[in-house]
């Protein structure tokens, strides 16, 4: 359970045995999720993921099923999932998505800022989503009115669609961030070209927009990366400022590194996933926008946006 310092979320991860039946998955998760909403009332949403007893610890390995309960669908979740009504529910072996269609390479097809005088900057958050933190960083950016990038690894994405398509909702710009998170140096070419296009597949069916940026994970970028994501129709998108918040930094250490770096068209590297950053948000926003500065998205941000003004952005 974790807070922003607005709302609390809950995200409860269960086991059952091989062999139980979806129905049954059903009527474990609604009782977990009532249990959490009677354990703890101020709860603003509990998300469930339930797993196949032992499985978790195996690599790679898929959940049974995953849920997001927010406090206003807490009274008709079982009904709903029980006539298979539920909208945020993903369950192993839904159908594979239709791969999406791609557009030429951008013009620039590796940026680390922006260009141009304007104050602006750019948060980016690495790693989405998750169903603990995804949801808390959602209400914090739209308490700030500040929209963001995120960077979507393709295999939460099939696990948790919904988290996906509420980043989509709320204004926010989704990247492609792989879909396992291997280091993609160490791949050969048709590996890596496979890890983009079902993260891209994926993404697409999920939000009905082309994905139009890329960034590799940890950062590493090859020629054959670099050529994998162009041929995609993938900017690739690094960044210009990096805070350090993998690097387990307090969030005021996090906060003053942000301030002190702070330039025009700065593309800011941030992680969805951690508590720091979380607790530190609200301030760095504060501090950039008494400085006049802006929030945008990465594609606002590329070299030859200019161009694009009025087609890139809906
Ligand atoms: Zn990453």
């Amino acid at each position: 359970m974790r807070g922003n310092g607005f709302i609390r979320v809950a995200a409860l991860a269960l086991a059952v045995p091989a062999g139980t039946a979806p129905g049954a998955q059903n009527a474990l998760a609604a009782r977990a999720v009532e249990a959490a909403y009677r354990a703890f009332p101020d709860l603003a949403e509990v998300d469930v993921t339930l797993w196949r007893a032992g499985q978790r610890a195996a690599p790679a390995s898929a959940p049974l099923l995953t849920l997001s309960v927010p406090a206003a669908a807490r009274a008709h979740v079982a009904r709903a999932l029980g006539q298979g009504t539920y909208t945020r529910v993903w369950r192993a072996g839904a159908a594979p998505v239709a791969l999406a269609p791609t557009r030429p390479a951008a013009p620039t097809s590796v940026f680390w800022r922006g260009s141009g005088p304007m104050r602006t900057v750019a948060l980016t958050f690495d790693d989405a989503p998750h169903p603990l933190y995804t949801p808390l960083l959602l209400d914090l950016l739209r308490r700030a009115g500040v929209r963001a990038t995120f960077f979507v690894i393709g295999r939460g994405a099939e696990h948790y669609p919904y988290f996906v398509q509420d980043l989509v909702r709320a204004g926010h710009l989704v990247g492609n961030h792989s879909y396992a998170h291997r280091p993609l140096r160490a791949l050969p070419p048709a590996e890596v070209r496979r890890e983009l296009a079902r993260t891209s597949a994926l993404l697409g069916a999920l939000t009905s927009q082309p994905v139009t940026v890329f960034r590799p994970p940890g950062g590493g970028l090859s020629p054959a990366v670099r050529q994998a994501a162009a041929a995609q129709g993938l900017s690739t998108v690094m960044w210009s400022q990096n805070p350090g918040d993998y690097l387990g930094r307090t969030p005021g250490q996090l906060q003053r590194a942000f301030v002190q770096q702070l330039r025009p068209g700065q593309i800011v590297l941030l992680h969805d996933n951690v508590d720091a950053t979380l607790q530190a948000l609200p301030a760095m926003i504060r501090a950039a926008q008494a400085q006049g500065y802006a929030f945008e998205t990465v594609d606002a941000m590329r070299p030859d946006a200019a161009t694009l003004a009025g087609t890139a952005r809906p």
